[in-house]
Protein backbone atom coordinates (compact mmCIF):
# COMPACT_ATOMS: atom_id res chain seq x y z
CA UNK A 1 0.00 0.00 0.00
CA UNK A 2 1.56 3.15 -0.81
CA UNK A 3 -0.81 5.65 1.24
CA UNK A 4 -2.84 8.50 -0.05
CA UNK A 5 -1.55 12.11 -1.33
CA UNK A 6 -2.80 13.39 2.18
CA UNK A 7 -0.85 10.63 4.02
CA UNK A 8 2.46 11.44 2.20
CA UNK A 9 1.80 14.95 2.92
CA UNK A 10 1.33 14.64 6.69
CA UNK A 11 4.81 12.32 6.27
CA UNK A 12 6.45 14.63 4.25
CA UNK A 13 5.53 17.85 6.49
CA UNK A 14 7.26 16.21 9.70
CA UNK A 15 10.52 15.64 7.91
CA UNK A 16 10.63 18.58 5.24
CA UNK A 17 10.14 22.28 5.56
CA UNK A 18 6.19 22.94 4.38
CA UNK A 19 6.68 19.13 3.26
CA UNK A 20 8.06 20.60 -0.25
CA UNK A 21 11.63 20.51 -1.36
CA UNK A 22 10.38 23.98 -3.19
CA UNK A 23 7.34 26.50 -2.49
CA UNK A 24 5.14 26.26 -5.39
CA UNK A 25 4.45 22.39 -5.01
CA UNK A 26 1.71 21.15 -3.48
CA UNK A 27 -1.63 18.81 -3.47
CA UNK A 28 -0.20 15.52 -5.33
CA UNK A 29 3.00 13.04 -4.84
CA UNK A 30 3.97 11.78 -8.22
CA UNK A 31 5.40 8.28 -8.95
CA UNK A 32 5.64 8.46 -12.40
CA UNK A 33 5.54 10.64 -15.31
CA UNK A 34 5.17 9.42 -19.08
CA UNK A 35 4.94 12.11 -22.79
CA UNK A 36 2.30 14.49 -21.09
CA UNK A 37 0.85 12.79 -17.91
CA UNK A 38 2.15 12.09 -14.31
CA UNK A 39 0.43 9.38 -12.21
CA UNK A 40 0.35 10.01 -8.18
CA UNK A 41 0.78 7.89 -5.30
CA UNK A 42 -3.00 6.93 -6.14
CA UNK A 43 -2.91 5.80 -9.20
CA UNK A 44 -4.47 9.07 -10.61
CA UNK A 45 -3.05 10.29 -13.89
CA UNK A 46 -3.36 13.66 -14.60
CA UNK A 47 -2.65 15.58 -17.75
CA UNK A 48 0.51 17.79 -16.84
CA UNK A 49 1.13 21.15 -17.45
CA UNK A 50 3.63 21.66 -14.86
CA UNK A 51 6.35 19.70 -16.82
CA UNK A 52 9.34 19.91 -14.16
CA UNK A 53 8.64 24.08 -14.36
CA UNK A 54 9.37 23.88 -18.33
CA UNK A 55 12.34 21.38 -18.38
CA UNK A 56 10.59 18.61 -20.11
CA UNK A 57 10.03 20.22 -23.71
CA UNK A 58 9.73 16.56 -25.12
CA UNK A 59 7.75 15.07 -22.32
CA UNK A 60 7.95 13.16 -19.42
CA UNK A 61 10.28 10.28 -20.04
CA UNK A 62 11.13 10.62 -23.46
CA UNK A 63 12.74 7.49 -24.77
CA UNK A 64 15.91 8.70 -25.92
CA UNK A 65 16.77 11.23 -22.95
CA UNK A 66 16.12 8.16 -20.38
CA UNK A 67 18.12 5.50 -22.19
CA UNK A 68 20.99 8.94 -23.12
CA UNK A 69 21.09 9.48 -19.37
CA UNK A 70 20.93 5.46 -18.24
CA UNK A 71 24.11 5.00 -20.82
CA UNK A 72 25.90 8.18 -19.29
CA UNK A 73 24.95 6.68 -15.65
CA UNK A 74 26.46 3.28 -16.21
CA UNK A 75 29.96 4.43 -17.48
CA UNK A 76 30.40 6.66 -14.07
CA UNK A 77 27.97 9.46 -12.78
CA UNK A 78 30.85 12.41 -12.17
CA UNK A 79 34.12 12.34 -12.46
CA UNK A 80 35.49 16.21 -11.85
CA UNK A 81 36.90 16.08 -14.81
CA UNK A 82 36.19 17.39 -18.43
CA UNK A 83 33.96 15.21 -20.83
CA UNK A 84 33.91 14.78 -24.51
CA UNK A 85 30.40 15.20 -24.06
CA UNK A 86 30.23 18.63 -21.63
CA UNK A 87 32.28 20.03 -24.69
CA UNK A 88 30.11 18.87 -27.48
CA UNK A 89 26.83 19.98 -25.73
CA UNK A 90 28.47 23.63 -25.00
CA UNK A 91 29.43 23.68 -29.05
CA UNK A 92 25.51 22.82 -29.62
CA UNK A 93 24.32 25.60 -27.16
CA UNK A 94 27.22 28.28 -28.46
CA UNK A 95 26.10 27.52 -32.71
CA UNK A 96 22.63 28.36 -31.64
CA UNK A 97 23.20 32.28 -30.97
CA UNK A 98 25.37 34.50 -32.74
CA UNK A 99 26.68 36.51 -29.82
CA UNK A 100 27.78 33.18 -27.82
CA UNK A 101 31.54 31.88 -28.22
CA UNK A 102 31.85 30.64 -24.69
CA UNK A 103 29.08 28.17 -22.32
CA UNK A 104 29.70 27.77 -18.50
CA UNK A 105 27.55 24.57 -17.09
CA UNK A 106 26.36 24.98 -13.90
CA UNK A 107 23.48 23.63 -11.68
CA UNK A 108 20.83 25.53 -11.28
CA UNK A 109 19.35 28.57 -13.05
CA UNK A 110 20.37 30.47 -9.68
CA UNK A 111 23.92 29.74 -10.20
CA UNK A 112 23.63 30.94 -13.79
CA UNK A 113 22.15 34.49 -12.99
CA UNK A 114 24.45 34.96 -9.81
CA UNK A 115 27.61 34.28 -11.82
CA UNK A 116 26.41 36.50 -14.70
CA UNK A 117 25.88 39.41 -12.50
CA UNK A 118 29.45 38.57 -10.61
CA UNK A 119 30.57 39.13 -14.16
CA UNK A 120 28.70 41.96 -14.97
CA UNK A 121 29.87 43.96 -11.65
CA UNK A 122 33.75 42.79 -12.43
CA UNK A 123 33.74 43.88 -16.01
CA UNK A 124 32.36 47.59 -15.03
CA UNK A 125 33.50 48.12 -11.54
CA UNK A 126 29.93 49.39 -10.62
CA UNK A 127 27.92 47.90 -8.10
CA UNK A 128 24.37 48.12 -9.02
CA UNK A 129 21.99 45.76 -10.60
CA UNK A 130 18.28 46.37 -12.06
CA UNK A 131 15.69 44.30 -12.76
CA UNK A 132 11.91 44.11 -13.25
CA UNK A 133 9.09 43.34 -10.63
CA UNK A 134 7.60 40.12 -10.79
CA UNK A 135 10.29 38.75 -13.08
CA UNK A 136 12.36 35.72 -11.09
CA UNK A 137 16.21 35.12 -11.40
CA UNK A 138 16.51 32.18 -8.82
CA UNK A 139 16.97 32.70 -4.96
CA UNK A 140 20.72 34.55 -5.32
CA UNK A 141 20.30 37.23 -2.32
CA UNK A 142 20.55 40.04 -4.94
CA UNK A 143 17.46 38.87 -7.11
CA UNK A 144 14.58 38.57 -3.69
CA UNK A 145 13.87 42.06 -4.20
CA UNK A 146 10.25 42.04 -5.64
CA UNK A 147 10.61 38.75 -7.04
CA UNK A 148 8.17 36.18 -8.78
CA UNK A 149 7.91 32.56 -9.19
CA UNK A 150 6.89 31.24 -5.29
CA UNK A 151 8.56 34.75 -4.06
CA UNK A 152 5.32 36.03 -5.40
CA UNK A 153 3.01 33.16 -4.72
CA UNK A 154 3.95 33.39 -1.15
CA UNK A 155 4.06 37.43 -0.56
CA UNK A 156 7.44 37.22 0.49
CA UNK A 157 8.75 39.27 -2.71
CA UNK A 158 11.53 40.84 -0.37
CA UNK A 159 12.69 37.87 1.69
CA UNK A 160 14.13 38.20 5.11
CA UNK A 161 17.60 37.08 5.24
CA UNK A 162 19.03 39.29 2.41
CA UNK A 163 20.83 41.89 4.57
CA UNK A 164 19.25 45.43 3.27
CA UNK A 165 22.74 46.79 1.91
CA UNK A 166 22.49 44.35 -0.08
CA UNK A 167 19.12 44.72 -1.42
CA UNK A 168 20.19 48.32 -2.04
CA UNK A 169 22.54 47.29 -4.44
CA UNK A 170 19.16 46.03 -6.63
CA UNK A 171 17.10 47.96 -7.91
CA UNK A 172 13.87 46.79 -9.23
CA UNK A 173 11.64 48.84 -11.74
CA UNK A 174 7.93 47.73 -13.31
CA UNK A 175 8.18 45.25 -16.13
CA UNK A 176 7.92 46.80 -19.73
CA UNK A 177 8.17 50.38 -18.76
CA UNK A 178 11.42 52.22 -20.32
CA UNK A 179 10.34 55.66 -18.97
CA UNK A 180 11.05 54.30 -15.68
CA UNK A 181 14.16 52.54 -17.22
CA UNK A 182 15.60 55.83 -18.71
CA UNK A 183 14.80 57.87 -15.69
CA UNK A 184 17.11 55.24 -13.42
CA UNK A 185 19.91 55.54 -16.30
CA UNK A 186 20.05 59.12 -16.29
CA UNK A 187 20.02 59.66 -12.55
CA UNK A 188 22.40 56.62 -11.48
CA UNK A 189 23.58 54.90 -15.11
CA UNK A 190 27.03 55.26 -14.00
CA UNK A 191 26.35 53.38 -11.35
CA UNK A 192 24.65 50.60 -13.05
CA UNK A 193 26.52 47.44 -13.95
CA UNK A 194 23.88 44.99 -15.70
CA UNK A 195 20.22 44.84 -16.35
CA UNK A 196 18.53 41.50 -16.04
CA UNK A 197 15.77 40.66 -17.42
CA UNK A 198 13.31 37.92 -18.65
CA UNK A 199 12.96 38.63 -21.92
CA UNK A 200 9.46 36.81 -22.01
CA UNK A 201 8.25 37.31 -18.10
CA UNK A 202 7.83 33.57 -17.08
CA UNK A 203 7.32 34.33 -13.27
CA UNK A 204 4.31 36.84 -12.89
CA UNK A 205 2.65 34.27 -15.23
CA UNK A 206 3.12 34.83 -18.75
CA UNK A 207 3.59 38.77 -19.98
CA UNK A 208 4.79 39.47 -22.96
CA UNK A 209 7.77 42.39 -23.96
CA UNK A 210 5.77 45.88 -25.16
CA UNK A 211 7.13 46.31 -28.63
CA UNK A 212 10.25 48.12 -28.42
CA UNK A 213 11.12 47.40 -24.36
CA UNK A 214 14.00 45.15 -25.02
CA UNK A 215 15.30 47.17 -27.48
CA UNK A 216 15.35 49.94 -25.13
CA UNK A 217 17.24 48.25 -22.93
CA UNK A 218 19.49 47.34 -25.23
CA UNK A 219 20.05 50.86 -26.26
CA UNK A 220 20.11 52.13 -22.51
CA UNK A 221 23.09 49.77 -21.79
CA UNK A 222 25.03 49.97 -24.52
CA UNK A 223 24.89 54.11 -23.86
CA UNK A 224 25.57 53.50 -20.19
CA UNK A 225 28.56 50.92 -20.56
CA UNK A 226 26.47 48.15 -18.49
CA UNK A 227 25.70 44.39 -19.58
CA UNK A 228 22.54 43.65 -20.56
CA UNK A 229 21.73 39.86 -19.44
CA UNK A 230 18.97 38.10 -20.64
CA UNK A 231 17.70 35.39 -18.49
CA UNK A 232 16.48 32.45 -20.80
CA UNK A 233 16.38 29.57 -18.38
CA UNK A 234 12.50 29.11 -19.18
CA UNK A 235 12.44 30.94 -22.52
CA UNK A 236 16.05 28.86 -23.76
CA UNK A 237 15.07 26.43 -26.49
CA UNK A 238 11.38 26.56 -25.30
CA UNK A 239 10.17 29.81 -27.20
CA UNK A 240 12.14 28.32 -30.19
CA UNK A 241 15.93 27.52 -31.69
CA UNK A 242 17.90 28.96 -29.24
CA UNK A 243 16.24 31.73 -27.04
CA UNK A 244 13.83 34.93 -27.35
CA UNK A 245 17.14 36.10 -28.15
CA UNK A 246 17.40 34.26 -31.11
CA UNK A 247 14.15 34.72 -32.08
CA UNK A 248 13.65 38.57 -31.93
CA UNK A 249 17.34 39.52 -32.91
CA UNK A 250 17.78 41.72 -29.72
CA UNK A 251 21.38 40.44 -28.25
CA UNK A 252 22.01 41.10 -25.07
CA UNK A 253 25.56 40.83 -23.39
CA UNK A 254 25.66 37.92 -21.77
CA UNK A 255 22.37 34.55 -21.30
CA UNK A 256 21.22 32.52 -18.96
CA UNK A 257 20.16 29.29 -19.46
CA UNK A 258 18.71 26.34 -17.43
CA UNK A 259 15.14 23.82 -17.58
CA UNK A 260 15.38 22.62 -21.23
CA UNK A 261 19.23 22.42 -21.50
CA UNK A 262 19.54 19.69 -18.90
CA UNK A 263 16.23 17.75 -20.56
CA UNK A 264 14.93 16.89 -16.87
CA UNK A 265 18.43 16.88 -15.37
CA UNK A 266 20.13 19.82 -12.98
CA UNK A 267 22.33 22.03 -15.66
CA UNK A 268 22.62 25.64 -16.43
CA UNK A 269 24.90 27.50 -18.31
CA UNK A 270 25.75 31.37 -18.85
CA UNK A 271 26.92 31.87 -21.63
CA UNK A 272 27.97 35.01 -24.10
CA UNK A 273 31.21 36.56 -26.40
CA UNK A 274 34.97 35.56 -24.72
CA UNK A 275 35.60 38.90 -23.85
CA UNK A 276 32.90 38.76 -20.76
CA UNK A 277 33.43 34.61 -20.37
CA UNK A 278 37.05 34.78 -20.62
CA UNK A 279 36.72 36.86 -17.21
CA UNK A 280 36.00 33.66 -15.60
CA UNK A 281 38.33 31.24 -13.49
CA UNK A 282 40.74 29.91 -14.96
CA UNK A 283 41.17 32.34 -17.40
CA UNK A 284 40.22 35.11 -15.53
CA UNK A 285 39.87 36.37 -12.24
CA UNK A 286 36.18 35.90 -11.52
CA UNK A 287 35.58 33.03 -9.49
CA UNK A 288 32.75 30.32 -10.16
CA UNK A 289 32.87 26.57 -9.45
CA UNK A 290 31.02 23.44 -8.76
CA UNK A 291 31.55 20.12 -7.39
CA UNK A 292 29.09 18.56 -10.40
CA UNK A 293 29.24 21.26 -12.83
CA UNK A 294 28.38 19.55 -16.14
CA UNK A 295 27.18 16.40 -14.71
CA UNK A 296 27.87 13.92 -17.64
CA UNK A 297 24.35 12.30 -17.38
CA UNK A 298 23.11 15.46 -16.93
CA UNK A 299 24.78 16.50 -19.96
CA UNK A 300 23.67 13.43 -22.12
CA UNK A 301 20.14 14.23 -21.39
CA UNK A 302 20.40 17.59 -21.97
CA UNK A 303 22.14 17.25 -25.47
CA UNK A 304 19.88 13.99 -26.30
CA UNK A 305 17.11 16.87 -25.77
CA UNK A 306 18.73 19.30 -28.02
CA UNK A 307 19.63 16.94 -30.51
CA UNK A 308 16.04 15.74 -30.63
CA UNK A 309 14.70 19.24 -31.35
CA UNK A 310 17.42 20.02 -33.90
CA UNK A 311 16.75 16.88 -36.23
CA UNK A 312 13.04 17.60 -36.36
CA UNK A 313 12.82 21.43 -37.92
CA UNK A 314 9.29 20.83 -37.40
CA UNK A 315 8.85 20.63 -34.06
CA UNK A 316 9.02 24.35 -33.08
CA UNK A 317 6.01 24.68 -35.15
CA UNK A 318 3.99 21.68 -33.89
CA UNK A 319 4.38 23.17 -30.31
CA UNK A 320 3.39 26.51 -31.40
CA UNK A 321 0.71 25.10 -33.22
CA UNK A 322 -0.80 23.17 -30.02
CA UNK A 323 -0.27 26.38 -27.68
CA UNK A 324 -2.01 28.25 -29.93
CA UNK A 325 -4.68 25.95 -29.95
CA UNK A 326 -5.55 25.65 -26.26
CA UNK A 327 -4.71 29.07 -26.06
CA UNK A 328 -7.69 30.05 -28.28
CA UNK A 329 -9.79 27.38 -26.98
CA UNK A 330 -9.50 28.45 -23.52
CA UNK A 331 -10.15 31.84 -24.64
CA UNK A 332 -13.27 30.68 -26.45
CA UNK A 333 -14.34 28.53 -23.19
CA UNK A 334 -14.19 31.28 -20.85
CA UNK A 335 -16.19 33.92 -23.31
CA UNK A 336 -18.87 31.39 -23.74
CA UNK A 337 -19.04 30.89 -20.09
CA UNK A 338 -19.00 34.86 -19.50
CA UNK A 339 -15.68 34.58 -16.92
CA UNK A 340 -13.43 37.49 -17.52
CA UNK A 341 -9.86 36.20 -18.37
CA UNK A 342 -7.29 37.15 -20.79
CA UNK A 343 -4.92 33.74 -22.00
CA UNK A 344 -1.89 34.96 -22.96
CA UNK A 345 0.91 33.06 -24.96
CA UNK A 346 3.92 31.94 -26.74
CA UNK A 347 5.50 28.76 -28.23
CA UNK A 348 5.36 26.26 -25.87
CA UNK A 349 3.79 28.48 -22.65
CA UNK A 350 0.72 30.05 -21.46
CA UNK A 351 -0.84 31.87 -18.92
CA UNK A 352 -4.47 32.64 -17.65
CA UNK A 353 -5.23 35.92 -16.14
CA UNK A 354 -8.77 35.86 -14.08
CA UNK A 355 -8.56 39.93 -15.30
CA UNK A 356 -10.54 41.13 -18.62
CA UNK A 357 -7.43 41.86 -20.75
CA UNK A 358 -3.48 40.70 -20.63
CA UNK A 359 -1.53 41.91 -17.95
CA UNK A 360 1.21 44.15 -18.98
CA UNK A 361 3.64 44.33 -15.41
CA UNK A 362 3.23 42.86 -12.03
CA UNK A 363 0.97 45.47 -10.52
CA UNK A 364 -1.79 44.24 -13.15
CA UNK A 365 -0.94 40.75 -12.49
CA UNK A 366 -1.69 41.20 -9.19
CA UNK A 367 -5.54 42.81 -10.02
CA UNK A 368 -6.52 39.31 -11.21
CA UNK A 369 -9.04 37.39 -9.47
CA UNK A 370 -7.19 34.59 -7.28
CA UNK A 371 -10.13 33.22 -5.93
CA UNK A 372 -11.44 32.52 -9.71
CA UNK A 373 -8.04 31.00 -10.28
CA UNK A 374 -8.45 28.33 -6.97
CA UNK A 375 -11.57 27.47 -7.99
CA UNK A 376 -10.27 26.83 -11.50
CA UNK A 377 -7.45 24.48 -10.57
CA UNK A 378 -9.25 22.40 -8.32
CA UNK A 379 -12.38 22.08 -10.52
CA UNK A 380 -9.48 20.84 -13.46
CA UNK A 381 -7.18 18.58 -11.07
CA UNK A 382 -10.63 16.62 -10.43
CA UNK A 383 -11.14 16.12 -14.08
CA UNK A 384 -7.25 14.79 -14.48
CA UNK A 385 -5.64 18.32 -15.55
CA UNK A 386 -2.90 18.98 -13.38
CA UNK A 387 -1.60 23.17 -13.77
CA UNK A 388 1.09 25.10 -11.88
CA UNK A 389 -0.59 25.62 -8.03
CA UNK A 390 -0.54 29.60 -8.42
CA UNK A 391 -1.89 32.43 -10.74
CA UNK A 392 1.74 33.37 -11.02
CA UNK A 393 3.20 30.43 -12.59
CA UNK A 394 3.30 29.88 -16.23
CA UNK A 395 1.91 26.19 -17.54
CA UNK A 396 4.17 24.50 -20.20
CA UNK A 397 3.43 22.37 -22.40
CA UNK A 398 5.69 19.75 -24.27
CA UNK A 399 5.93 17.94 -27.91
CA UNK A 400 3.93 15.20 -25.96
CA UNK A 401 0.65 17.44 -25.85
CA UNK A 402 -0.42 16.63 -29.28
CA UNK A 403 -3.60 17.39 -30.13
CA UNK A 404 -5.84 14.81 -28.29
CA UNK A 405 -4.25 15.83 -25.00
CA UNK A 406 -5.41 19.78 -26.04
CA UNK A 407 -8.55 18.77 -26.78
CA UNK A 408 -9.24 16.44 -24.00
CA UNK A 409 -7.46 19.65 -21.43
CA UNK A 410 -10.70 22.03 -23.42
CA UNK A 411 -12.97 19.25 -22.43
CA UNK A 412 -12.10 19.66 -18.85
CA UNK A 413 -11.95 22.91 -18.73
CA UNK A 414 -15.41 23.06 -20.48
CA UNK A 415 -17.08 20.69 -18.10
CA UNK A 416 -15.14 23.07 -14.97
CA UNK A 417 -16.25 26.51 -16.06
CA UNK A 418 -19.72 26.41 -14.36
CA UNK A 419 -18.08 25.99 -11.08
CA UNK A 420 -15.14 28.74 -11.58
CA UNK A 421 -18.02 31.41 -13.50
CA UNK A 422 -20.31 30.49 -10.52
CA UNK A 423 -17.73 31.10 -7.66
N1 LIG B 1 15.61 32.32 -14.00
C1 LIG B 1 14.38 32.05 -14.41
C2 LIG B 1 13.78 32.88 -15.51
C3 LIG B 1 13.65 31.01 -13.82
O1 LIG B 1 12.40 30.76 -14.24
C4 LIG B 1 14.25 30.25 -12.80
C5 LIG B 1 13.53 29.09 -12.14
N2 LIG B 1 12.22 28.91 -12.39
C6 LIG B 1 15.55 30.56 -12.41
C7 LIG B 1 16.22 31.60 -13.03
C8 LIG B 1 16.24 29.80 -11.33
O2 LIG B 1 16.54 28.54 -11.75
P1 LIG B 1 16.76 27.35 -10.69
O3 LIG B 1 15.43 27.09 -10.08
O4 LIG B 1 17.28 26.22 -11.52
O5 LIG B 1 17.76 27.85 -9.69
Amino acid sequence: MLGTNEEWYERAQRVVPGGVHSPVRAFRFVLRGEGAYVWDVEDRCYIDYVMSWGALILGHAHPAVVAAAQRAAARGSSYGMPTPGDVELAELIASAFPFVERVRFVNSGTEATMTAVRIARAVTGRPLVVKFDGCYHGHADSFLVQAGSGALTLGVPASPGVPEAIARMTVSLPYNDLVAAERLFHERGDEVAAVIVEPVAGNMGLVLPADGFLEGLRDLTRRSGSLLIFDEVITGFRVGWGGWSVQTGTEPDLITLGKVIGGGFPLAAYAGPARWMDRVAPVGPVYQAGTLAGNPVAVAAGYTTLLQLQSDPGAYDVLSRRTRALAEGLQEAFRAHGVPAAVVWTTGMLSVFFRPTAPRNMAEVQASDADAFRRFFHALLERGVHLPPSAFEAWFLSLAHDDTIVARTLEAVRAALPTVAGG
